[in-house]
């Protein structure tokens, strides 16, 4: 069993940024990340609203947060957390090959793409259907793809794929995009890609890979199939809490619901970033989410330490 005072679960930019602001108030803190650091940041190709780096290759922006982490001696444990419980006032924090003992959690566990729920979505993933263009996009380079979605992420990483392959078709279900109006333009006006209005996907067709997809315009209920390599799906997220769900702290959709200090209801336990129930899910108010949460808690621990 390890022990610590604070542990955090999840290195995205929310939980990177929460180490900090621990660490420098001399707490002794661990992260454990179920992959590699960096978050959902690292599912996408350039980041260009990050204060004070203008247009920035979204790896270079991961590298440069892990390199503040180490600098400061945090380190990582590779690990996926099962269980959050509560083990007299203190959290007992379970991955699959560890245990931990923790004073105060942080919980930044960000969020994971949603399906569509259509057929043949889950036997052809990994196999030309994905949720991740910077992932796989290099996969389908000169081939005709799918972009499903109409959001900032949809159109930003049709962009980028526009770049690599031959062909990109956007089907949103929506008569209008709901993207930030400067993407929104770029798309438009762009050769290679063909927006899709008012249409979803019925099916994904192919046996053993992904040969094409099965689209219906649901204004004039009529169906049709287009011939394309990969398809890339970004129609939301949900929250990744399922080892906290006993702990009723979480709204009906699985975020976790905090006050302005980031704390649950549960004294001790704050969560930070896209995992929380907000408006607005960015790197920037995932950090800003994450220092207050480090500060809150922090202050909890003294708190606890005062006490005796
Ligand atoms: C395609 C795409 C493009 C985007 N572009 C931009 C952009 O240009 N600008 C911008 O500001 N934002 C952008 N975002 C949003 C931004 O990436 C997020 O708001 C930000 O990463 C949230 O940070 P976070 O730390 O809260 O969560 P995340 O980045 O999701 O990090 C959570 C971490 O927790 C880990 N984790 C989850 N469950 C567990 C578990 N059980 N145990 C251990 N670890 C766990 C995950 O593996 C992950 O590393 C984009 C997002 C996507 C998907």
């Amino acid at each position: 069993m390890i022990l610590t005072e604070l542990l955090i679960i999840g290195c995205g930019p929310a939980g990177m940024m929460a180490a900090i602001y621990a660490k420098r108030a001399n707490k002794k803190v661990i992260i454990i990340e179920k992959s590699s650091p960096g978050g959902r940041v690292r599912s996408t190709y350039q980041v260009e609203n990050y204060l004070g780096f203008g247009r920035v290759n979204a790896e270079e922006l991961v590298n440069n947060m892990v390199t503040h982490l180490k600098q400061l001696g945090i380190d990582d444990d590779f690990g996926s957390c099962q269980q959050v419980t509560i083990l007299n006032n203190r959290f007992y924090v379970k991955t699959e090959d560890q245990e931990y003992l923790a004073d105060a959690v942080i919980v930044a566990s960000g969020t994971r793409p949603k399906p569509i729920g259509c057929l043949n979505e889950q036997p052809l993933l990994s196999r030309g259907v994905s949720y991740c263009a910077i992932c796989d996009g290099i996969f389908y380079e000169n081939m005709p793809v799918l972009v499903v979605g109409g959001g900032d992420s949809a159109l930003e990483e049709a962009l980028y794929l526009a770049n690599v392959c031959s062909k990109v078709d956007v089907v949103h279900d929506l008569a209008a995009f709901t993207a930030s109006q400067g993407v929104v333009q770029k798309v438009l006006n762009h050769p290679k890609i063909t927006v899709r209005p008012h249409t979803i996907v019925k099916e994904f067709i192919g046996k053993s890979v992904l040969e094409g997809a099965l689209l219906e315009n649901i204004q004039t209920h009529t169906s049709y199939s287009v011939a394309v390599n990969g398809a890339f799906i970004y129609v939301g997220n949900q929250p990744e809490t399922a080892f906290l769900s006993h702990l009723s702290v979480t709204d009906e959709q699985g975020y976790i619901v905090v006050g302005t200090e980031m704390s649950t209801c549960v004294p001790g336990l704050f969560a930070a970033g896209d995992v929380t129930k907000k408006d607005y899910r960015l790197i920037a108010t995932a950090i800003s989410d994450g220092a207050i949460a480090a500060l809150s808690a922090v202050k909890y621990l003294d708190g606890i330490l005062n006490k005796g």
